[in-house]
């Protein structure tokens, strides 16, 4: 049987190694070194492919590895991190070329955390043959998609309202689906209430969260009707620490609202319990889906257009 071996690089470190859809054990934590107290965003980006690549070493146990797949939160195109505001030192470094040299592995295959996410939970589902895409609802929103397709996918950026009023996107862009849902956003929205503090406003009948709880599941809904409408119905899970919001019948019944042509109907929203270990898995499965295909980048149809 072959192996793959996964990384997730968040909060922290993490590696493990799979075969036949499954972790072969547990998920080990590669610290970083240094003055930054162990902490990732404060660690040089040497010290983060020092780590990267002593992990790989650890669970590999001399092990052959058919291919490493490295998950990031961030932008990543052709193996170049083009954008990560949680690990802004990745900016721009050519991951998968330096990880290709420092690990001795031809098949590096980096990814977007939330991609991973979505091929992780599809494994632990026994769903890898179908397409199953996830929301990722943290601080700010990701979105993935197994297989992941060619493109760079940044969901929680596409407009969910015309409201000019909607300016709380960490990215700046007005009536974004993250300027609703994100963890920051809903901080910079109800300046002095934490987000379950907002949650629990609602159960109780205070009309301005309620109101605003009705939005976010709105907003959540229209962006879901939305891939659904690009790409079409499917399963959807909801992962993160702000899932534990999602009321399942409310968002299911405004996701039959807005998808109304019937060849697009019968799609399925759920909230999925997803931690490092699926990250793991899921990369590890990215990287030997890409390694299968013989694919070394997105092929060309799929590349994103240059800007002008
Ligand atoms: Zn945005």
């Amino acid at each position: 049987m072959r192996h793959f071996l996964g990384v997730l690089v968040a909060e922290r470190i993490a590696a493990g190694v799979v075969a036949g859809h499954r972790l072969t054990g547990p998920v080990n934590a590669c610290p970083v070194e240094g003055d930054g107290g162990g902490r990732l965003d404060l660690a040089p980006a040497g010290e983060i492919l020092r780590a990267i690549r002593q992990g790989v070493e650890m669970v590999a146990r001399g092990r052959a590895i058919s291919a490493i797949g490295v998950a990031v939160p961030g932008i990543v195109l052709d193996g170049v991190i083009l954008e990560a505001p949680r690990l802004p030192q990745l900016k721009g470094v050519a991951l998968r070329d330096r990880l290709r040299e420092a690990c001795g592995c031809p098949d590096v295959w980096v990814l977007n955390d939330s991609h991973a996410l979505a091929a992780g939970v599809a494994a632990s589902r026994g769903e890898v043959d179908r397409v199953v895409r996830v929301w990722n609802l943290g601080d700010t929103v990701g979105y993935g998609r197994h297989p992941q397709l060619g493109g760079l996918w940044e969901g929680g950026h596409c407009t969910v309202t015309l409201d000019p009023a909607e300016r709380f996107c960490g990215c700046g862009g007005v009536g974004h689906l993250e300027g609703i849902l994100g963890g920051h956003a809903m901080r910079l929205r109800f300046l002095d209430l934490e987000p379950e503090e907002v949650f629990a406003l609602a159960a109780h009948g205070d009309e301005r969260c309620r109101a605003f709880a009705r939005l976010w599941h709105r907003a959540l809904a229209a962006a879901t009707g939305s891939s659904i409408h690009l790409d079409g119905p499917g399963k959807f899970y909801i992962t993160g620490p702000m899932a534990r919001f999602v009321d399942s019948r409310v968002l299911n019944d405004y996701l039959e609202e807005t998808v109304q042509m019937s060849p697009l109907r019968g799609s399925y929203v759920e909230v999925a319990a997803a931690d490092a270990e699926i990250a793991v898995l899921g990369a590890a499965i990215a990287a030997g889906r890409a390694a299968g295909s013989g694919r070394e980048t997105a092929p060309a149809a799929e590349r994103v257009p240059a800007a002008k």
